[in-house]
Protein backbone atom coordinates (compact mmCIF):
# COMPACT_ATOMS: atom_id res chain seq x y z
CA UNK A 1 0.00 0.00 0.00
CA UNK A 2 1.05 3.64 -1.21
CA UNK A 3 1.58 6.06 1.82
CA UNK A 4 -1.48 8.01 0.11
CA UNK A 5 -3.39 4.69 0.15
CA UNK A 6 -2.85 4.61 4.08
CA UNK A 7 -3.66 7.84 4.95
CA UNK A 8 -6.65 7.59 3.19
CA UNK A 9 -7.96 4.56 4.48
CA UNK A 10 -6.65 6.06 8.01
CA UNK A 11 -8.98 8.92 7.66
CA UNK A 12 -11.71 7.32 6.52
CA UNK A 13 -11.66 4.22 9.15
CA UNK A 14 -13.52 5.55 12.34
CA UNK A 15 -11.50 4.95 15.45
CA UNK A 16 -12.57 3.08 17.69
CA UNK A 17 -12.38 4.05 21.35
CA UNK A 18 -12.72 1.61 24.71
CA UNK A 19 -14.65 3.35 27.48
CA UNK A 20 -11.55 3.37 29.19
CA UNK A 21 -10.17 5.64 26.55
CA UNK A 22 -13.01 7.61 26.68
CA UNK A 23 -13.15 7.69 30.40
CA UNK A 24 -10.11 9.62 29.83
CA UNK A 25 -10.82 12.12 27.42
CA UNK A 26 -12.32 15.49 28.21
CA UNK A 27 -16.89 15.47 28.65
CA UNK A 28 -17.10 17.22 25.02
CA UNK A 29 -14.91 14.98 23.54
CA UNK A 30 -16.61 11.71 24.59
CA UNK A 31 -19.92 13.16 23.82
CA UNK A 32 -18.80 14.57 20.05
CA UNK A 33 -17.21 10.67 19.79
CA UNK A 34 -20.56 9.06 20.53
CA UNK A 35 -22.47 11.87 18.16
CA UNK A 36 -20.10 11.08 15.42
CA UNK A 37 -20.07 7.38 15.90
CA UNK A 38 -23.90 7.39 15.86
CA UNK A 39 -23.96 9.55 12.52
CA UNK A 40 -25.94 12.69 14.47
CA UNK A 41 -25.61 16.23 13.86
CA UNK A 42 -24.79 18.65 16.84
CA UNK A 43 -25.07 21.78 14.95
CA UNK A 44 -26.06 24.37 17.46
CA UNK A 45 -29.83 24.25 18.02
CA UNK A 46 -29.31 20.35 17.91
CA UNK A 47 -30.65 18.52 21.08
CA UNK A 48 -27.68 16.03 21.80
CA UNK A 49 -29.03 15.30 25.13
CA UNK A 50 -29.46 11.13 24.32
CA UNK A 51 -25.60 11.53 23.84
CA UNK A 52 -24.58 12.95 27.41
CA UNK A 53 -24.43 10.82 30.48
CA UNK A 54 -25.41 11.47 33.90
CA UNK A 55 -22.76 14.12 35.56
CA UNK A 56 -21.09 15.01 32.14
CA UNK A 57 -23.46 18.39 31.98
CA UNK A 58 -21.09 19.30 35.03
CA UNK A 59 -17.67 18.28 33.18
CA UNK A 60 -18.85 20.20 30.50
CA UNK A 61 -19.70 23.09 32.99
CA UNK A 62 -15.93 22.84 34.14
CA UNK A 63 -14.55 22.89 29.97
CA UNK A 64 -16.31 25.76 29.33
CA UNK A 65 -15.31 27.59 32.18
CA UNK A 66 -11.71 27.36 31.51
CA UNK A 67 -11.91 28.00 28.16
CA UNK A 68 -13.96 30.87 28.88
CA UNK A 69 -11.36 32.14 31.35
CA UNK A 70 -9.03 31.82 28.13
CA UNK A 71 -11.19 34.17 26.19
CA UNK A 72 -11.07 36.95 29.21
CA UNK A 73 -7.69 36.29 29.23
CA UNK A 74 -7.66 36.63 25.46
CA UNK A 75 -9.30 39.88 25.72
CA UNK A 76 -6.55 41.15 27.99
CA UNK A 77 -8.95 41.89 30.92
CA UNK A 78 -6.81 41.55 34.33
CA UNK A 79 -9.44 38.94 36.14
CA UNK A 80 -7.19 38.49 39.01
CA UNK A 81 -7.40 42.09 40.39
CA UNK A 82 -10.63 42.76 38.29
CA UNK A 83 -13.15 42.11 41.29
CA UNK A 84 -16.18 42.35 38.91
CA UNK A 85 -14.39 39.73 36.42
CA UNK A 86 -13.16 36.82 39.20
CA UNK A 87 -16.27 34.76 38.58
CA UNK A 88 -17.14 35.35 35.08
CA UNK A 89 -16.00 32.67 33.28
CA UNK A 90 -17.75 30.10 35.85
CA UNK A 91 -20.96 32.64 35.52
CA UNK A 92 -21.14 32.60 31.57
CA UNK A 93 -20.36 28.56 31.66
CA UNK A 94 -23.32 28.10 33.87
CA UNK A 95 -25.31 30.22 31.97
CA UNK A 96 -24.40 28.85 28.90
CA UNK A 97 -24.59 24.95 30.24
CA UNK A 98 -27.45 25.40 32.55
CA UNK A 99 -29.84 28.21 31.02
CA UNK A 100 -29.50 29.65 28.05
CA UNK A 101 -28.71 26.30 25.93
CA UNK A 102 -30.19 24.30 28.19
CA UNK A 103 -32.34 22.79 25.20
CA UNK A 104 -28.98 21.56 23.72
CA UNK A 105 -28.73 19.22 26.92
CA UNK A 106 -31.78 18.18 28.42
CA UNK A 107 -34.49 15.82 26.70
CA UNK A 108 -37.60 17.33 26.21
CA UNK A 109 -39.44 18.05 28.93
CA UNK A 110 -42.16 15.38 29.71
CA UNK A 111 -45.84 16.15 27.66
CA UNK A 112 -48.80 13.66 28.97
CA UNK A 113 -50.74 13.79 25.67
CA UNK A 114 -54.60 12.97 25.97
CA UNK A 115 -57.32 12.01 23.26
CA UNK A 116 -59.41 14.77 21.76
CA UNK A 117 -62.73 13.33 23.89
CA UNK A 118 -65.12 16.53 23.09
CA UNK A 119 -63.65 16.10 19.34
CA UNK A 120 -62.61 20.10 19.66
CA UNK A 121 -62.50 21.06 16.11
CA UNK A 122 -62.37 24.74 16.45
CA UNK A 123 -59.39 27.05 15.83
CA UNK A 124 -57.40 27.35 19.04
CA UNK A 125 -54.70 29.87 19.91
CA UNK A 126 -51.97 29.75 22.50
CA UNK A 127 -49.90 32.66 22.82
CA UNK A 128 -48.46 34.85 23.27
CA UNK A 129 -45.71 32.26 24.56
CA UNK A 130 -42.32 34.16 25.68
CA UNK A 131 -39.22 33.66 23.59
CA UNK A 132 -35.63 33.54 24.97
CA UNK A 133 -32.96 32.79 22.76
CA UNK A 134 -29.84 33.33 21.31
CA UNK A 135 -28.80 33.33 17.36
CA UNK A 136 -26.00 31.36 16.27
CA UNK A 137 -24.27 33.66 14.11
CA UNK A 138 -23.47 36.12 17.48
CA UNK A 139 -24.97 34.57 20.66
CA UNK A 140 -27.01 37.88 21.03
CA UNK A 141 -30.12 37.14 23.14
CA UNK A 142 -33.20 36.91 20.54
CA UNK A 143 -36.50 37.80 22.52
CA UNK A 144 -39.37 38.14 21.40
CA UNK A 145 -43.50 36.18 21.64
CA UNK A 146 -44.51 33.16 19.54
CA UNK A 147 -48.35 32.18 19.29
CA UNK A 148 -49.41 29.01 18.21
CA UNK A 149 -52.78 27.90 16.57
CA UNK A 150 -54.09 24.93 15.80
CA UNK A 151 -57.16 23.09 14.16
CA UNK A 152 -57.30 19.49 16.03
CA UNK A 153 -59.50 16.72 14.85
CA UNK A 154 -61.08 13.81 16.37
CA UNK A 155 -57.63 11.96 16.15
CA UNK A 156 -55.86 14.35 17.51
CA UNK A 157 -53.90 14.24 21.18
CA UNK A 158 -54.39 17.20 22.86
CA UNK A 159 -51.73 18.61 25.41
CA UNK A 160 -52.02 20.89 28.54
CA UNK A 161 -51.74 24.58 27.59
CA UNK A 162 -48.65 25.12 29.66
CA UNK A 163 -46.93 22.61 27.63
CA UNK A 164 -46.94 24.56 24.38
CA UNK A 165 -44.56 27.10 26.73
CA UNK A 166 -42.08 24.42 28.05
CA UNK A 167 -42.01 23.00 24.44
CA UNK A 168 -41.06 25.89 22.94
CA UNK A 169 -38.61 26.94 25.61
CA UNK A 170 -36.33 23.96 25.62
CA UNK A 171 -36.47 24.64 21.62
CA UNK A 172 -35.73 28.38 22.03
CA UNK A 173 -32.86 27.49 24.59
CA UNK A 174 -30.12 26.90 21.94
CA UNK A 175 -28.23 29.09 19.63
CA UNK A 176 -31.18 29.81 17.15
CA UNK A 177 -32.00 30.77 13.78
CA UNK A 178 -35.32 32.26 14.06
CA UNK A 179 -36.66 30.48 10.50
CA UNK A 180 -35.54 27.52 11.91
CA UNK A 181 -36.60 28.14 15.27
CA UNK A 182 -40.09 27.80 14.03
CA UNK A 183 -39.73 24.90 12.04
CA UNK A 184 -38.46 23.14 14.58
CA UNK A 185 -41.31 23.91 17.13
CA UNK A 186 -43.99 23.07 14.06
CA UNK A 187 -42.45 19.49 13.99
CA UNK A 188 -42.44 18.83 17.47
CA UNK A 189 -46.06 20.52 18.07
CA UNK A 190 -46.85 18.31 14.45
CA UNK A 191 -45.86 15.06 15.75
CA UNK A 192 -47.13 15.57 18.28
CA UNK A 193 -50.65 17.21 18.55
CA UNK A 194 -51.06 15.32 14.66
CA UNK A 195 -54.00 18.27 14.22
CA UNK A 196 -55.40 19.08 10.73
CA UNK A 197 -53.53 22.35 10.72
CA UNK A 198 -50.51 24.58 12.47
CA UNK A 199 -50.01 28.06 12.67
CA UNK A 200 -46.57 29.51 14.19
CA UNK A 201 -46.24 33.20 14.26
CA UNK A 202 -42.78 34.41 15.87
CA UNK A 203 -41.85 38.18 16.13
CA UNK A 204 -38.47 38.64 17.89
CA UNK A 205 -36.01 41.54 18.52
CA UNK A 206 -32.64 40.32 17.71
CA UNK A 207 -30.25 42.15 19.96
CA UNK A 208 -27.10 41.77 17.78
CA UNK A 209 -29.03 44.27 15.58
CA UNK A 210 -29.20 46.94 18.89
CA UNK A 211 -25.62 45.98 20.15
CA UNK A 212 -23.81 45.69 17.10
CA UNK A 213 -24.06 46.08 13.50
CA UNK A 214 -25.99 48.47 11.87
CA UNK A 215 -27.60 49.53 15.98
CA UNK A 216 -30.91 49.52 14.07
CA UNK A 217 -33.49 49.94 16.52
CA UNK A 218 -36.16 49.09 14.47
CA UNK A 219 -35.38 45.27 14.04
CA UNK A 220 -38.16 42.85 15.07
CA UNK A 221 -38.41 40.10 12.84
CA UNK A 222 -41.18 38.11 12.06
CA UNK A 223 -41.39 34.53 10.60
CA UNK A 224 -44.35 32.60 10.43
CA UNK A 225 -45.03 28.54 9.19
CA UNK A 226 -48.51 27.26 7.96
CA UNK A 227 -49.49 23.84 7.80
CA UNK A 228 -52.70 21.83 6.33
CA UNK A 229 -55.23 23.63 7.17
CA UNK A 230 -54.00 27.05 7.30
CA UNK A 231 -52.05 26.64 4.33
CA UNK A 232 -55.14 25.84 2.30
CA UNK A 233 -57.63 27.86 3.57
CA UNK A 234 -57.13 31.26 3.29
CA UNK A 235 -60.18 32.42 5.80
CA UNK A 236 -58.79 29.62 8.63
CA UNK A 237 -55.44 31.76 7.82
CA UNK A 238 -56.72 35.58 8.35
CA UNK A 239 -59.07 34.13 11.30
CA UNK A 240 -55.70 33.32 13.24
CA UNK A 241 -53.42 36.25 11.90
CA UNK A 242 -56.74 38.37 13.10
CA UNK A 243 -56.45 37.48 16.06
CA UNK A 244 -53.26 38.09 17.36
CA UNK A 245 -52.77 40.80 19.75
CA UNK A 246 -49.09 41.96 18.08
CA UNK A 247 -50.17 44.93 15.89
CA UNK A 248 -51.17 48.38 16.78
ZN1 LIG B 1 -26.76 37.66 15.39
Amino acid sequence: MSTTDSNAAESTARIFRSEEELARLPASERIRYRLVSAECRYHANDNISAHVREGELGELKAEVQAKMQEVLKALVIDTSSDHNTQETAKRVAKMFVDEVFRGRYVPMPSVTEFPNAERLNELMIVGPIKVRSACSHHLCPIIGKVWIGLLPNEHSNLIGLSKYARICDWIMSRPQIQEEAVTMLANELQQRVRPDGLAIVMEADHFCMHWRGVKDDQSAMVNSVMRGAFLKDANLRREFLSLLPRKG
